[in-house]
């Protein structure tokens, strides 16, 4: 059944990736490492001005966006 097999392997590339501690799953490597950092806690994304620290780039990037500091400064 060779429908089966194209529907089996595109499932797992759109997936490929899964978070051992929810069973959450990513379509990248980048993708799930920015999760995982959600369940350790880690916070390596600064904001330059406020200095408040971010899991992921997305999440700062939204964060300058509204930071009332870098807003203020310029
Ligand atoms: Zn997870
Ligand atoms: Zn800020």
């Amino acid at each position: 059944m060779p429908g089966i097999k194209a529907s089996e392997a595109r499932r797992t590339k759109e997936a490929r990736f899964k978070c051992d501690s929810c069973g959450q799953t990513f379509t990248t490597n980048h993708n799930l490492k920015n999760h995982i950092n959600v369940h350790f806690g880690v916070k390596e994304h600064s904001c330059g001005s406020c200095k408040r620290d971010f899991t992921t780039q997305s999440v700062l990037a939204r964060h300058m966006k509204t930071c009332k500091v870098a807003n203020a400064a310029s």
